[in-house]
């Protein structure tokens, strides 16, 4: 596996953290779905395949939104908190969350489909420019967010290395729905990881995520606060979902006994979306009171936000505003740029049919 991955184009990319087994099925060790996948089968997220018995990328070097803003928006409040940052998101989510507010960036599912067509003309970013963008707009670090980045793996580290080499800090937005492999590989090159606790419920988490559980997440933010990595937390409140007052206060009760009592929980109001669109937004008082709640329990760093929600995506911000591609390379359609893909420019679909998995 090289440590970064050069290419003059689109391209599929092999992930690290995978296995083969005996039979060609492929173990993705990226997120806690751990999907086993045969040849011609896509993860959960959609962004990764098994072609002949390795695991490839679907998304490398693709942006789904770009924007310039202030760290606090992530939101972050204790490390360097008037440093602006650069936010990029990919597509792909390991969760199916039923207020997701960006369905077509965060699922991307659509997206996904059209790169395996090799029809998609999203735009394609190397490394390298990331980084060349960020300076140019006089940014302190990059931020992966807007879905989840453990699904984006191989580009955020080759971002993230950059980054670190050219003295930009970084800043992971996540789900926590990680596994410690991908922590462990990542650990040496992110700086805060600001993840959500979305709920203490079991119901909660199975609903988003069948596969998941809260002790899985709580114990992936243990370990990357073991590993070293500047840790916020933030629970967005939903209406009827997660507001039980007495729950709440055991979120908080968690982050003072494992975190810390100065680590930073940051309370966010819902705003309707998708299936949960019936749904009226947080009360801003109840997000006040568990604020209040939570400092009289000793946590010594709560924030009430009423004017943010949670942090994937809203919108999707045009990348041309920000990154100077010409024209034709935002027009052009990204098809895979290795030989082996080969035949009427198709990257997985042909996988697919090989394996069964499509009618001729
Ligand atoms: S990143 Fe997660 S959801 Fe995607 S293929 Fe790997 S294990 Fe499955
Ligand atoms: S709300 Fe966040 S974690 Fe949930 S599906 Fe959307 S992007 Fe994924």
């Amino acid at each position: 596996m090289p440590d970064s991955h050069q290419s003059d184009g689109y391209q599929l990319v092999e992930t690290r953290l995978q296995q083969t087994l005996d039979n060609g099925d492929v173990v993705c060790n990226l997120c806690l779905w751990r999907c086993r996948l045969r040849h011609g089968q896509r993860g959960f997220c959609q962004a990764h395949v098994n072609r002949n018995g390795r695991l490839y990328n679907l998304s490398y070097g693709i942006i789904s939104a770009i924007e310039v803003e202030s760290i606090r928006n992530k939101p972050v409040y204790h490390y360097r908190p008037d440093s602006r940052v650069m936010s990029i998101g990919s597509y792909g989510c390991n969760f199916r969350c039923k207020g997701c507010h960006n369905l077509e960036i965060s699922w991307g599912v659509d997206a996904l489909d059209r790169l395996a067509r090799g029809q998609s003309t999203d735009a394609w970013v190397r490394p390298e420019q990331i980084i060349e963008t960020a300076l140019k707009h006089g940014v302190d670090g990059i931020a992966f967010t807007y879905s989840e980045p453990a699904v984006w793996l191989e580009y955020v580290l080759d971002v993230s290395k950059l980054a670190q080499a050219a003295g930009l800090f970084t800043v992971y937005v996540s789900n926590s729905f990680v596994t410690d492999e991908a922590l462990e590989v990542m650990a040496p090159y992110i700086d805060v990881l600001c993840s959500d606790i979305k709920s203490l419920s079991a119901a909660f988490y199975h609903d988003i995520c069948p596969v998941s559980t809260v002790e899985q997440v709580l114990g992936s933010i243990s370990k990357a606060a073991e590993l070293g990595i500047h840790v916020e937390t933030r629970t967005n409140v939903i209406p009827t979902r997660n507001d039980d007052p007495a729950e709440l206060l055991r979120i908080a009760e968690w982050i003072r006994d494992n975190l810390g009592a100065d680590s930073p929980w940051h309370v966010t109001r819902f705003f309707p979306a998708y299936k949960l669109s019936h749904l009226p937004a947080t009360d801003t008082n109840l997000v006040e009171q568990v604020a209040a709640a939570a400092r009289d329990i000793g946590l010594e760093h709560v924030y009430a936000h009423t004017d943010i929600s949670c942090d994937c995506a809203t919108e999707n911000a045009p990348v041309s505003d920000w990154l100077e591609l010409d024209a034709e390379a935002l027009d052009a359609v990204n098809r895979c740029s290795a030989s082996c893909c080969g035949d009427e420019g198709i990257l997985v679909k042909k996988f697919e049919r090989e394996a069964g998995l499509l009618p001729d």
